[in-house]
Formats: C-alpha cells, structure tokens, sequence
C-alpha cells in the first residue's frame, strides 16, 4: 500500500464509504491521509470521576460496572446505560439510540469516556460520550483514538463522522509513516525551523498538544507556497536568460513631448514613465505592472514610453481586452502623437485602419511583417491569433494581466529577442499577489489621480431610502446625464450541478432591467449588458451608450473596465455588501470623468454593523491601495484573483494574506533555486513541482 492506493482498498473501507469519501473528492490513500482536521477537542485532561461536575465536558477512564438497554415507551427510543467506576467514584452514562454497544462493552472492560455531564429529571449522567475500550496490554501506554488525548474532528460530510475517520486513518498512518517522502530540503527545514512531513502528518491528525497540531499546519503552507514560489521564481529565471532589445532613451523627443501636453503629469506619472524607459534601456525583458486607479491617466504613460521605442525604429503592440476600448486608445494615441509622423495601425473583426486610413486586413498584415506599422492597437484575441510582427520590441497590455512567456514568445518571429511587456491595470493587486500568482512582476504604481479632478460623491442606500434615489436619479436623467446600475454579484452555490454563476447573474440582470425600463425609469432608454450577450451586440450597446443614445445602462459587474464616459454621472450599485471594496472602488471610477458632479449609490438590504462598517471604508477613503489592502486582510486574496481561474487550493490563497509568510518561503525558494537551478539535487521536489505545474496553470 502507497499514498496512490485507491481507497477502494484500504480494510474496512466498504462500497457505501467508498462514494461518500468520493463526494469529498478523496479518492487515494493519500488524499485521506490530507483531509486535514479542521479543529480539535482537547480530551486530554483525564480527571478522577469524584471531581466530575455538571455541565462540564470532561474526560475519564473507569470500569464498566454495569450495563444494560433500557427502551422509554414514551419517546420511543432505546437508552444504553451503564455505571463507570475508578478508585475516585462511579458515574451513570447514557447513550441513546445505539443498542449496539451493549455489545461492544461488558462488565469489567476499562474506558476512556469524554463527554459532557447532564443533569436532567433529578439524576446526573454522562452523556453520549465519546467512548473508547482499553486494551489490558496496553494499560501503561494506551493507543489512543477517540478519547483521552487531542482528539481531531475533521470536515465532514454526511454519514462520514470524525470518529470514523479517525478509525480508518489512525492505522493507516502507522502502516504508512516510514513511506513518507520528505521533499523539503533538509536545509530549509533547519533554517525555517519545519517539522518533517512524517512528524507534520502525524501532528495535525493525532497531535501531542495543540502547538504541534499549528506547527504542522504552518508546515504544510509553507510547503505550499514554497513551491508555489518555486514554480514562479523559476519561471522567471527562464525570463532572465531571454533577449530583448535595449531601448537607449531620448531625452530630447520624450521632454519635447511632455513639454507640449495640455497638462502637466503627476508626479507618479513622471516616476512610473521613467522607471519603464530605465528597464527598457536593458537587453533583459522587462516584466512590469504599471498600476493605477481608474483615471490615474496610465495611458500617457504608456504613450510616453511607446513613442521612446518607435522613434528608435521598433514596433510596439498596444492590446485591449474589447474592441471599442481598442478603438478608444487608438483615437488617443492618434490624437497625442499626430506631431511625430508615426504608422498607428487599428485592427478589430470589423475592418482595420493605418492611420486615417481604412486598409484590408490583408495590406494591414503585410505592413506589420514589413515593420511598416509603428504601433498596432488591437485585442487580445486578434493580435495574438493573426498577426506577425517585424520587429517587435514593446507589448502593452491594458486591463488585463495575465499573459505568459510562451504568448509573448509567439507574439515575435523574430529569433534573436522577444518583446519588453508592460501590463496596467486599474484593479490594485496588493504585494503579496503581484510576488505570487501573478509571477513576480516589478510593479511601478500611481497613486495620485490628477489634479482637479471632482470627487465623487458616495453615499450607502438602505431600503427605505431606495424611492428618493430613484427620485434623485431621475431627475439627473433629466438634466441628460447617463447612470450605470451594476447587478449584484452572484457568489456559486453549493449545488454542484450550479458551478457556474454566470448563468444566475444574467438572470439577475434581466430581472433588474425588466423592472427598471418597466417600472422605476419607464420615461427613459434603459439598456442591458451582460457577459452571455454577443461581443457584437455588447460593443453597440457600448458605443450607443458613449454617443449617449443610451440613460440607463444595467449590467453585470464583469463588463468594460476604461471605457471613458465623461457624461456618465451616476453609478448605482445593488447589493453592494456582494463586492470586494477595491471592486467597488473601480466601479465608482467609471464616473467622476467630466466636468459635473458625480454619484456612486452603494444599495444594500443589509444594514447590519459588520456590513456597513465595511462600505463605510468607502466613504471616507480613495485610494484603491489602501482599500485593497483592507479587502486582502477582511475577505482574503480570492476576490482579486479569480481563484478558480488559477486553481489555487484555499489554502495558499488564505495564507497569501501574510506578507511575512510570503516573503519567507520566497526567499527560501531562491536559495534552493539559486544553489541548484535545475533542482537535481533534490529529486522529490523536482517531481513535486511538475505535479504543481500540472495541477495549477500559472498562465
Ligand atoms: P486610466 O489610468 O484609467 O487608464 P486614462 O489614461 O484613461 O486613465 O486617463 C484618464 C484621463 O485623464 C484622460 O482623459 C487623460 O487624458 C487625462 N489625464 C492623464 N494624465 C493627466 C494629468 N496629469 N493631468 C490631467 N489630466 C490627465
Ligand atoms: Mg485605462
């Protein structure tokens, strides 16, 4: 027997418990061995039975003195009563409803009992306590299960109790305990101070005192997220040895460009242009996150450093996650560089231009391979599936950032070098992320929105207040403003036919639109958008909505981040308490963008303490760091991530809130990689590790 023997073959494991530990998703010896107690119950203090007192839960060890079933007519069940003695004293025990026992025990075995003691209709009694006979072998170190000890309760699910678990995974841990390959190294252990996986093991399912059973919990997230930074860490040495293009910068042009803008940059915008132009200069690929909050203006940015590239003789590509914010950037890009005589290339499914030009896709094509186009402005989905460049030397990526080695290396044919990569993006990913899942990028962040810009005004909605603000909202229609309404996020259910959510928020969103076009904004246009709708239909409605053909637009939370609508001055959001704050933080920078003031509505059905305390931080505070912070440590990382995108177990994704931890078991990987690259020294990591690679998809 192995860790990947099928259950079906452990002892005492029959057909029924075989689908109820498969419904856990338990379907190895392993797998059993790694459902992990969730808590314990501390039966380790046996106490004389004299000094047993009501109420209490205690733990004792007696002889069975007497026993016997006895049936109540009245409410019809079967009571197992016995009368347990030490040297102290004799207690009654009650157990209800399991005859059954009067067989397990007879007069004279000896028990371990933990429970609690009742009183009830005048007598005192132990009642349905955990139970557990002593073998006479083994009276001077008894090997305990159930009582006695720390006892661990585990997850359960129903019909698989904590005491059957206990029973089945007690003996397989010592028939196993010398399989147990160890694949920290020995070095890290030390240095770290972890427990070997075989003491972890036995630790968190039978634990000597409670501090192991947390020791040998820390020791599995380490592990986990030392591989996880392993993984990571080496993908980026991968990075390192690649070439790209070292960029010299042009102080001359890019003053001469800043110089002429109608406004003046911010100081982070300055800092984050410069820290990009800096890592372009090296031949070694840059890996940067520019982050900022909506409106922060990082497009200028990406202008600034885009402009530096092309003028030096070399393509860049500007991706978007929709076509109509494609359509956008290439406006403003046009706009900002028309002085500098540059090719700015469009394509989108429905046709393509070169500068005011319109041009087949085929021409189009033609000139990128010929490094006739300077920059091309796109999306995701068409750049990376048809076009090949000359000499690519920038990607920018916006709103989107989760692109890997092997997209970008398919991105250039040219075999000498591949491409520098800029990502943005307005979602404030907090530290330990931007280390982690998102693959160690160097992050250059704005943080302060440009000056003069009007504060949007955030109020909390509760129930009764709902009339007066559709009033409110209403009357600014009237005076031709347009209004987001964002649908209430839809978290999966526990119904497993129902994984997928998307289908309920569509449905959400319809109900919402059905009423508001029906009943509460009947007198105006109202327009629905939601992720199931075609990208055809869902872009008109976008571009309706931007010409302003559109007042009321209800959608769900996933559609269109960047997409500027000055005119939008309202946004209303139901079921706000749903949200993450840096979510809602970016939803409420979708407005704010013109000249009027602006109004994020936050409506909850919730007005409980913990609720509005939370949307409260909303109110008092702008910054999107700072609010995602506050999120990471109340809601923890799923909410920025799209856990289930990655498959991240809870785990890891729990302990990325701790900085410290993060910090820690990176650093211990860079030893181990930077001692041994390829990891041969340590054959059981190594094939640890591929099974990581196979199980999460880091891109
Ligand atoms: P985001 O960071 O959300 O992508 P944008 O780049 O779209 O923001 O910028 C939002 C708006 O702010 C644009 O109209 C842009 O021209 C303007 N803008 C950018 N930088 C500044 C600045 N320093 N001062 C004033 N306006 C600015
Ligand atoms: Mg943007």
């Amino acid at each position: 027997m192995n860790f990947s023997t099928p259950i079906e073959e452990i002892p005492r494991v029959g057909p029924q418990y075989q689908k109820k530990l498969k419904k856990l998703g338990i379907k190895t010896v392993g797998d059993l061995l790694f459902h992990f107690p969730h808590r314990y119950e501390d039966f380790s203090n046996i106490i004389p039975i004299s000094e047993v007192k009501v109420g209490k839960l205690v733990s004792v060890r007696g002889k069975i003195l007497d026993i016997k079933n006895i049936r109540t007519w009245k409410k019809r069940m079967t009571l197992t009563r016995a009368i347990v003695g030490d040297d102290s004293g004799a207690i009654q025990v009650i157990w209800f409803n399991q005859p059954y026992l009067i067989n397990t025990f007879k007069k004279g075995d000896l028990v371990f009992l933990a429970g609690k003691m009742n009183l009830k209709g005048g007598g005192r009694y132990l009642s349905n306590p955990a139970y557990e006979k002593l073998n006479p072998k083994e009276l001077s170190n008894p090997d305990l299960v159930h009582t006695g000890r720390l006892i661990p309760i585990y997850p359960e699910t129903q019909g698989l109790s904590s005491r059957w678990l206990r029973f089945i995974i007690k003996p397989l841990l010592s028939k196993l305990e010398n399989k147990f390959l160890d694949f920290l190294p020995e070095k890290i252990k030390k240095e770290y101070k972890l427990l070997s996986l075989k003491e972890a093991i036995w630790q968190i399912h039978f634990p000597d005192v409670l501090k192991l059973a947390k020791s040998a919990r820390d020791r599995f997230i380490f592990e986990e997220l030392f591989i996880l930074s392993l993984a990571i860490l080496q993908q980026k040495m991968k990075l390192i040895k690649e070439r790209a293009k070292a960029i010299p910068i042009n102080v001359e042009l890019i003053k001469n460009f800043v110089n002429n803008l109608p406004f003046k940059l911010t100081n982070d915008q300055r800092k984050a242009a410069w820290q990009i132009l800096k890592d372009l200069e090296k031949s070694k690929p840059m890996n940067r996150l520019l982050e900022g909050d909506v409106g922060s203006g990082k497009t200028i940015v990406a202008i600034i450093v885009i402009l530096n590239t092309a003028k030096a003789g070399y393509q860049n590509v500007f991706m978007a996650p929709t076509e109509i914010l494609a359509k956008q950037h290439f406006k403003t890009l046009k706009t900002f560089l028309k002085d500098f005589n540059l090719n700015i290339g469009l394509i989108t499914s429905k046709g393509n231009k070169l500068n005011n030009e319109k041009i087949s896709r085929k021409d189009i094509l033609e000139k990128i391979r010929n490094n006739q186009v300077d920059i091309l402005i796109g999306t995701h989905a068409l750049v990376q599936e048809k076009v090949k460049f000359g000499k690519l030397a920038l990607v920018v990526i916006d709103e989107q950032h989760r692109f890997g080695i092997e997209q970008r290396a398919k991105l250039c044919q040219q075999k000498d070098f591949i491409p520098h990569l800029l990502s943005m993006t307005a979602t404030p990913i907090p530290r330990t992320l931007a280390l982690t899942i998102y693959g160690d990028l160097d992050l250059s962040l704005i943080k302060e929105l440009p000056k003069g810009r009007k504060k949007v005004i955030t109020k909390i909605i509760f129930p009764r207040e709902r009339e007066k603000t559709y009033e409110f909202i209403r009357q600014q229609i009237k005076s031709r403003r347009q209004v987001f309404v964002i649908c209430p996020r839809i978290e999966p259910s526990n119904n497993i036919f129902e994984k997928n959510p998307s289908w309920r928020e569509v449905k959400a969103v319809k109900e919402e639109f059905e009423k508001l076009s029906k009943e509460v904004f009947s007198d105006f246009k109202v327009k629905m958008l939601h992720g199931k709708m075609k990208i055809k239909e869902r872009e008109e409605i976008m571009e309706d909505f931007k010409a302003g053909k559109i007042d009321v637009l209800v959608s769900t939370s996933v559609v269109e981040v960047g997409v500027d609508i000055p005119n939008a001055s309202v946004i209303l959001i139901e079921g706000a308490d749903k949200f993450g704050l840096a979510q809602l933080h970016q939803f409420r920078g979708r407005v704010g963008r013109g000249k009027e003031q602006s109004f994020c509505f936050l409506f909850t059905d919730f007005p409980g303490k913990r609720t509005s305390q939370r949307l409260r931080a909303l109110l008092s505070c702008e910054n999107g760091f700072e609010l995602a912070e506050k999120d990471l440590k109340i809601r923890g990382p799923g909410d920025f991530s799209g856990q289930r995108q990655w498959g991240i177990p809870d785990l890891i994704m729990d302990a990325l809130k701790d900085i410290d931890l993060v910090e820690k078991t990176r650093q211990a990987a860079k030893e181990v990689l930077e001692e041994n690259p390829e990891l041969k020294k340590y054959p059981l990591l190594k094939k640890k590790l591929e099974e990581f690679r196979k199980r999460i998809h880091l891109e």
